[in-house]
């Protein structure tokens, strides 16, 4: 291998020598400044861009000597002057990166002229030279700017990606000292100075590839500038590299890595004049990624062999082993793998108890109710389940309670939903504390809460705290800090012997319970018994023999028919159901309609009774022409006045049986009206296709007189028990009622007249018709068929 004269690595080819230092690049850069007039900051980078071109042609082209190494430093000046300028212009949210760096290039413009001045006007050529001093302080400077920059752009420290870079480093580092450093250091005998200084080149560039791996790295926007400033050090490393490398093995003093050089200050002052600098300094809304890559995998594998397959090579080529180099690279190699895994180690831990808490956080909210914190349904029932399970296993009591707030809807209707949460989160916590511990107090939605009881001693146990839980939350509450609010329960208790029934059923009876307890009278515990099962139980015996009833055709009409009270001229009929029952009889509608009432069953049961009613109807209308129709009169129940369905069966049964509309009365009770929108929408349809609506049992309800007036009824059927008149009160109330009727317009029937002077009293008051054991019973409909053949309509009646 060739010796070398002694060059400092940044040194370039000798010239004549030169009188003086180019111009101040800070002061050339003022005046840019001071010019920029508008888009300076958008337009910079292009200019800066040519002018560098320019400079670096101007360089190649000039004959080497003076001219050229002014041109030479005033490129590294205007570097330094470009990345101020950038700063000043671009403002980046951190500006200490771009100083260090600014400050690092100024160190390199120094050592370029004080090389200058000792190669061009002192003619000398000393190793190492003060020139190596400034161009050796510029490294670090560089490192630090550079790194300043990455911490930037990385919100979180990235352990993982520095390991890497550093392993990358390392290798890297192997390769340097075996490729350049020691051939360097071998080709000539130095002081010990120089030899230090020799070897500190390599080591400095090693320190810039490590920050350069580390920019690489750097997940975040790649910008113009960030690739400039990438290409920029990357430059700077190859002319380095080059420059080593030549020296080792040519003689010839070739100034190629001149332009490499410079072409490194061009792309460092481009990067920090383009406008994009600016967003480098800002972290990235993508963070920081420590994955191992394929490239990175790839990367960091080859850096881990290097130093073995450096030792290979040597002793295939025969080469003296670089053994010290070697060990001590494989070593910190090996730390830095061994540090790495412990990092993907504790990233994976890190990751699956992450999860774990997910996991169990979802779990949490899948079984609980957000609002209170308490068991949701699905994990009341699981907690019934297991209840009963143990309940069944240990032969003992085990209950439910159900508990529906009274009056939550108005404090809801008046405060707002707030309140509303409020007064549920209060509720909670109450039944907590008033339950024994281990009951488990669960939300079932809205107001309704659970309440699992389980090792009871007694049923009066169970009561006991039912009664508990009704006092506390009959308590006033204070919600927002001021308000306070009353509110109520109705406790629907059931319980199970050895858990024989399960938790769908149990639950049903406590609902039950509830509902009887609100229905007689709130703030009252309802046990869902041995005696209530029973009822259920036949009640639901019962529904099934009236599904099969109506199937069979087991129901029948009877008629009673309404009279005239002047005219004593039958004007229609009341139809009236019966049940002939196979085995019983036949049945009063006492004995079934209120079990059917129970359930959607009671609106088959009227559907029949108007189908059969009206074609009945249509058929004497037939046999009996009248100059006014006969009407014919349908029990409606409550169930089926609110329901959808109403309008509809109505309108079919009129079809069917071709009954004009205006020939069928419909007879509700006012209470079917209260609170009953639906109710009273559909009677305002039905008496809308010209179908009459009668109110039944009038009287008996809690009804003011004045309401008449807003009822969607057209008739007036007032209640029997005002024709006792034993009590003389009756009898003023009853001509009162009368006449509050006709003050409305409203005709008036009165039923359940079984006297001739109730009769007579009828008539003094002015009474359209009557209804009653007097006049006739309810017929079977051959009867009243024959009713009004023989008496062709009129019934006489004695006065
Ligand atoms: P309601 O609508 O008040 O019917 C009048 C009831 O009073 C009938 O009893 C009738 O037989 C009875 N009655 C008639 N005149 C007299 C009298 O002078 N003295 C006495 N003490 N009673 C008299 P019924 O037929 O047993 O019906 C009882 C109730 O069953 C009816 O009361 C009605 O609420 C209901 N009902 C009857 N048929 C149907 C129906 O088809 N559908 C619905 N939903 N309910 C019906
Ligand atoms: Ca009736
Ligand atoms: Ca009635």
């Amino acid at each position: 291998m060739a010796t070398r004269a002694p060059l400092s690595p940044r040194m370039r080819g000798a010239g004549a020598p030169r009188p003086q230092l180019p111009a101040q690049p800070q002061a050339r850069l003022a005046d840019t400044a001071q010019a920029s007039g508008p888009g300076l900051p958008a337009v910079l980078w292009r200019r800066y861009l040519a002018f560098g071109l320019a400079a670096m042609l101007g360089f190649e082209l000039m004959p080497k000597g003076i001219g050229s190494d002014i041109v030479y430093v005033l490129v590294g000046a205007s570097c330094v002057g470009a990345i101020v300028a950038g700063v000043v212009l671009h403002r980046p949210a951190r500006r200490a990166p771009w100083l260090f760096m600014a400050a690092g290039q100024a160190l390199w413009v120094i050592g370029d002229a004080v090389d200058s001045w000792f190669k061009d006007v002192e003619h000398l050529d000393v190793y190492p030279s003060p020139a190596d001093a400034f161009y050796l302080a510029a490294y670090p400077l560089l490192a630090v700017g550079l790194l300043l920059l990455i911490r930037g752009g990385r919100p979180k420290r990235d352990l993982a990606g520095l390991l890497d870079s550093f392993t990358l480093t390392a290798g890297l580092g192997v390769l340097s000292w075996v490729l350049l450093a020691r051939p360097t250091l071998n080709a000539a005998h130095y002081s010990a100075v120089a030899a230090a200084v020799e070897v500190a080149y390599p080591a400095a560039d090693i320190l810039l590839v490590g920050v350069l791996i580390r920019l690489v790295m750097t997940s975040g926007g790649r910008t113009t500038a960030f690739r400039l400033l990438l290409g920029a050090v990357a430059l700077l490393i190859a002319g380095d590299t080059m420059y080593a490398a030549l020296g080792i093995w040519t003689t010839s003093g070739t100034s190629s890595y001149e332009a490499i050089w410079l072409a490194s200050y061009v792309a460092w002052g481009t990067a920090a004049a383009h406008p994009t600098m600016a967003r480098l300094s800002k972290p990235p809304t993508v963070d920081a990624d420590s994955r191992f890559t394929r490239a990175r995998l790839l990367a960091l594998g080859a850096a881990v062999l290097v130093a073995p397959a450096t030792l290979a090579l040597e002793q295939v080529a025969g080469a003296s082993l670089d053994v010290w180099p070697v060990i001590v690279g494989s070593v910190i190699v090996f730390l830095l793998v061994i540090m790495r895994m412990k990092v993907v180690i504790s990233q994976i831990v890190a990751g699956n108890r992450d999860r774990d808490v997910l996991q169990s956080r979802l779990a949490y909210q899948a079984a609980h109710d957000a609002l209170t914190n308490l068991p949701n349904r699905t994990q009341a029932m699981e907690a019934i389940k297991a209840a009963l399970n143990r309940a069944q296993r240990t032969g003992s009591l085990c209950g439910l309670l159900f508990i529906d707030l009274d009056g939550f809807k108005a404090v809801n209707d008046s405060y707002g939903h707030a309140t509303g949460d409020e007064v549920l989160r209060v509720t909670a916590s109450r039944l907590q504390a008033a339950a024994r511990s281990g009951d488990v107090v669960s939300r079932l939605g809205g107001d309704e809460f659970v309440v699992v009881l389980e090792t009871l001693s007694a049923e009066t146990e169970a009561l006991q705290i039912a009664k508990r839980l009704i006092e506390r939350l009959s308590a006033p509450m204070v919600v927002g800090a001021v308000r306070r609010v009353r509110i109520g329960a109705s406790v629907g208790m059931a319980i199970s012997q050895d858990g024989s029934t399960d938790a769908d059923r149990l639950l049903h009876e406590a609902d039950t319970a509830v509902y009887l307890a609100k229905a007689a009278g709130r703030g009252r515990v309802e046990v869902f018994d041995e005696s209530l099962r029973r009822e259920f139980a036949e009640q639901h015996l019962v529904q099934e023999a009236i599904r099969l009833a109506i199937e069979r055709d087991e129901l029948r009409v009877h008629y009673q028919p309404v009279i005239g009270v002047g005219s004593g001229i039958v004007i229609g009929f009341e139809a009236l159901v019966r049940w002939e029952r196979p085995g019983h009889g036949l049945m009063p509608p006492d004995n079934f309609i209120p079990t059917a009432e129970h359930s959607a069953l009671i609106c088959d049961i009227d559907c029949w009774v108007l189908q059969h009613a009206t074609a009945q109807m249509a058929l004497w209308h037939q046999q009996h022409r009248r100059q006014r129709p006969m009407q014919v009169a349908v029990n409606i129940s409550r169930r089926h006045i609110s329901a959808p369905r109403v309008v509809q069966d109505v309108q079919s049964a009129l079809a069917m049986s071709g009954l004009p509309p205006e020939s069928l009365i419909l007879e509700i009770t006012e209470t079917m009206l209260d609170d009953d929108l639906l109710a009273t929408e559909h009677c305002e349809q039905l008496r809308a296709i010209g179908v009459r609506v009668s109110m039944d049992d009038w009287g008996t309800g809690y009804n003011s007189l004045a309401r008449l007036q807003r009822l969607p009824v057209d008739i007036i059927k007032i209640d029997r028990s005002f024709l006792d008149t034993t009590q003389k009160s009756n009898r003023v109330l009853l001509e009162l009622m009368i006449h509050a009727a006709h003050a409305f317009g409203l005709p008036v029937v009165v039923e359940g007249v079984e006297h001739q002077q109730q009769l007579e009293l009828l008539r003094t008051f002015g009474c359209e018709a009557a209804q009653g054991y007097l006049l006739s019973r309810p017929m079977t409909v051959e009867d009243a068929g024959a009713f009004l053949d023989t008496r062709s309509g009129a019934v006489t009646v004695t006065t």
